[in-house]
C-alpha cells in the first residue's frame, strides 16, 4: 500500500499530449482525484512543478533524444510506480516509422535546417529503457482504464485492464462485422481492447491504436485481409500504423513488405524482440 495523499507526477516524453489530456477529461472524478493524491508535477495542468521522489508516474510518450534517454533514467530512480500511458510510450507510436527508415531523410524533408536537430535515429518505447510497472495502451488511452489503473495501484493491487482482443468487445457490442457485411479491412482480431471497439462500430475497421493483444495471429489475419481484400503493401502498412514497431506489428509488417517485393528496413539498430507483458 502506498503512502496518504501519495505524489503523482504526468510526465511527458515524445507525443501529442492526447494521453495527459484523458487524465484531465476525467471531469467527473477529476476533484475525487485530486483529493485521493498530492499532485506533484503535471505541467498540462499546472505551473507549479514539484521535483520528485514520487509515489505514481505516469509517463507520456517516446525516447527520441539523448536527453529524454537521460531523464528518463532520473525519473525512474525518482518514481515508486512508473505507468507508460498511450502508443507513444508502449510501442514508440506513429513517430516509430522512423525506425523502418532513414530519420535523416526525415529530417530534410521537415526541416529547414536539420543540421539544428538533435536527435536519435530512433524512436523507443519507455520499456526499452527502464523497467515499467505497467502498461496502458491507447491512441489516446481509454479514460475510463486510466481511472481503474490510478485507484488500483494506489489500492496496491493490479489493475483488472482487459486483455481480449477488440473483435470481443465488438461483438459484445452487437456490431455487425464490417470484415462480413462490407469487406473492410480490420485490425480487429489482432488489436487490444479498452476502446469499446469504436470504428467498427461507426462503420469502418479497426486500424490498431490499442497495440497487439496477447499472442495476436497476425499471419493468419494477414492471409485473410490478402485473400481479396488489400495487397501486400497495402497490409504492410495496416500493420505499421500508430503501433508499427510493438513487435508483433513490426515483424508481420516487415514480412509483408518482403511479399510486397520491398526490402526489410527495420534500423540495424533494433530488433522487434516479443513483448512482455510488465507486473504492476
Ligand atoms: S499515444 Fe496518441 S494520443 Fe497519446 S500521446 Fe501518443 S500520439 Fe498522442
Ligand atoms: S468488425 Fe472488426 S472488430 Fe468487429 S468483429 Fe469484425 S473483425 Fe472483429
Ligand atoms: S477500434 Fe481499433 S483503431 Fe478504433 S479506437 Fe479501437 S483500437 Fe483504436
Amino acid at each position: 500500500m502506498i503512502a496518504v495523499r501519495p505524489k503523482l507526477a504526468v510526465i511527458k516524453f515524445a507525443s501529442c499530449d492526447g494521453c495527459q489530456l484523458s487524465l484531465l477529461s476525467l471531469e467527473d472524478e477529476l476533484l475525487t482525484i485530486a483529493r485521493a493524491v498530492q499532485i506533484s508535477h503535471f505541467a498540462e495542468a499546472s505551473s507549479r512543478l514539484e521535483p520528485g521522489p514520487y509515489d505514481l508516474t505516469l509517463v507520456e510518450g517516446s525516447i527520441t533524444t539523448p536527453e529524454d534517454r537521460h531523464r528518463l533514467k532520473k525519473l525512474r530512480e525518482d518514481s515508486k510506480l512508473l505507468i507508460t500511458i498511450g502508443a507513444c510510450a508502449t510501442s514508440g507510436g506513429v513517430q516509430a516509422l522512423r525506425n523502418f527508415a532513414s530519420h535523416d531523410d526525415f529530417m530534410r524533408a521537415v526541416y529547414a535546417r536539420p543540421d539544428f536537430i538533435e536527435t536519435l535515429a530512433t524512436s523507443t518505447p519507455i520499456a526499452a529503457h527502464v523497467k515499467v510497472d505497467f502498461e496502458l495502451r491507447g491512441c489516446p488511452i481509454d479514460k475510463h482504464q486510466l481511472l481503474e489503473v490510478i485507484a488500483s495501484l494506489l489500492a496496491g493491487h493490479r489493475p483488472r485492464t482487459s486483455t481480449e482482443s477488440v473483435c470481443q468487445a465488438c461483438k459484445r457490442r452487437g456490431n455487425v462485422c464490417v470484415v462480413v457485411a462490407q469487406n473492410l479491412p480490420c485490425l480487429g482480431p489482432v488489436t487490444h481492447s479498452g476502446c469499446g471497439a469504436i470504428c467498427p462500430t461507426y462503420d469502418r475497421g479497426c486500424y490498431g491504436c490499442f497495440g497487439p493483444t496477447v499472442q495476436p495471429n497476425t499471419v493468419a489475419l494477414s492471409d485473410h485481409l490478402l485473400s481479396g481484400r488489400v495487397n501486400e503493401s497495402e497490409a504492410a502498412m495496416l500493420m505499421h500504423g500508430i503501433n508499427a514497431y510493438a513487435p508483433e506489428f513490426a515483424t508481420e509488417g516487415q514480412r509483408l513488405w518482403q511479399l510486397a517485393g520491398l526490402p526489410k528496413t527495420l534500423h540495424s539498430s533494433l530488433q522487434p524482440a516479443r513483448h512482455e507483458e510488465p507486473s504492476a
